[in-house]
């Protein structure tokens, strides 16, 4: 049966092809972005689509629409962008999550929330299941995300509690793919563009903290599978639980891209977690959530888009 299905962020990296996706299934689409880290490039080839919308809105603001689902996506995610402005980056995810479920409360729709792996903080656990409660700052440079996803968090089981609302929280680890865009500020597009350029690398630290990275594809599948299962809400951890160092990563880019790269160590970011790996064993066992796109693979596909990307 078609759906109309509401995206926020819909212009941006996982939004786009979430977008694109609900649409080859068949669903209508209304994709809402106020476009502050996310482009209309990413969503060109669907504005043609007659069952495509494209509303230009800030998520802080009510919003009007009837819909069957709703995707809450608006966040900047890139901590460059997200610490640009970050009284703006808590209005988003703590005014946002108000607004979205005010409309998911009066229209009865489902409605999905993208949070993190970033409510773990710096983790002392590892890898982390979902009962981990997270050692976070409240007052780092890194809070107006964690802390505006947490309450964000809060917000979701509190509308199902006191309303009745039909809510689902995934907790996303670090993604990656076509759509980044260059000047993202995320490690993998840092270092695929500054190897795809011959400039320095840029490792910050030792380059000695991991983080496990999923492709799009894979992601997006876990988004969808949530968002269809049936008496469920999370919050369920969806990544790759492939773990990586900063230094095998900015080796296995040059090595895939041929680059004449050098490694340059810049200062560690503070409050930068040192270690990060999902558990994924609830999502195996409540949506068959299996990544199946590795790194090197993924990398490749990467490096392509981005390769395409820079000529243009
Ligand atoms: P992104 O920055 O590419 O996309 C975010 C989109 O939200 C952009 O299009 C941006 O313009 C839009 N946006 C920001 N503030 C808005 C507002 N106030 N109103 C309307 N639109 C607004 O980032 P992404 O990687 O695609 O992340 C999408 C979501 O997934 C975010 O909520 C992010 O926190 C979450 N997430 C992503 C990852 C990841 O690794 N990609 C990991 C954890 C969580
Ligand atoms: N809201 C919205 N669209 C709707 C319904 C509500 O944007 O279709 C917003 C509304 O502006 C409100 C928020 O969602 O501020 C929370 O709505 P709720 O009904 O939970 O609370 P109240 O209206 O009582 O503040
Ligand atoms: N990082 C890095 N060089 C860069 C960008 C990031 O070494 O040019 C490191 C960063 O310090 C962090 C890891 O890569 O330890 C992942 O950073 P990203 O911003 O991609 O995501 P997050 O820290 O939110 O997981």
């Amino acid at each position: 049966m078609k759906k109309r299905i509401l995206i926020t962020g819909g212009a941006g990296f996982l939004g786009s092809h979430l977008c694109k996706r609900l649409l080859e299934q068949g669903n209508e689409v209304i994709c809402v972005d106020n476009f502050f880290t996310g482009n209309k490039q990413n969503i060109i080839e669907l504005l043609d689509n007659p069952y495509f919308e494209l509303i230009r809105h800030d998520v802080t603001f009510p919003l009007y629409v009837e819909v069957d689902e709703i995707y809450n996506l608006a966040c900047p995610a890139s901590p460059v962008h997200y610490q640009f402005d970050p009284v703006q980056t808590t209005k988003t995810s703590v005014i946002g999550a108000i607004n979205m479920l005010g409309l998911a409360k009066r229209i009865k729709a489902k409605i999905l929330q993208a949070s993190t792996s970033e409510i773990y903080g710096d983790p002392e656990v590892h890898p982390q299941p979902e009962n981990y409660k997270g050692a976070v700052s409240t007052i780092g440079p890194r809070a107006c995300y964690d802390e505006g996803k947490r309450c964000a968090e809060t917000l979701f089981f509190d509308y199902k509690r006191q309303h009745d609302v039909n809510i689902k929280v995934a907790r996303i680890f670090n993604t990656y793919g076509p759509n980044m865009h260059p000047d993202d500020g995320r490690v993998i597009s840092n270092f695929i563009v500054q190897a795809l350029k011959g400039e320095d690398i840029t490792i910050f630290g030792q380059g000695n903290q991991t983080r496990s990275f999923c492709y799009v594809d894979d992601l997006i599948d876990g988004l969808i599978k949530l968002m269809n299962k049936e008496n469920f809400t999370g919050p369920v951890n969806l990544g790759n639980p492939y773990e990586f160092t900063m230094l095998q990563l900015a080796q296995k880019v040059i090595e895939l891209t041929n680059s004449n790269s050098q490694l340059v160590f810049k200062e560690l970011p503070q409050d930068d977690p040192k270690q990060r790996q999902p558990d994924i064993t609830l999502a195996q066992k409540e949506l068959n959530f299996n990544p199946t796109i590795q790194l090197e693979e993924g990398l490749i596909k990467t490096i392509n888009y981005f390769k395409n990307r820079l000529k243009g």
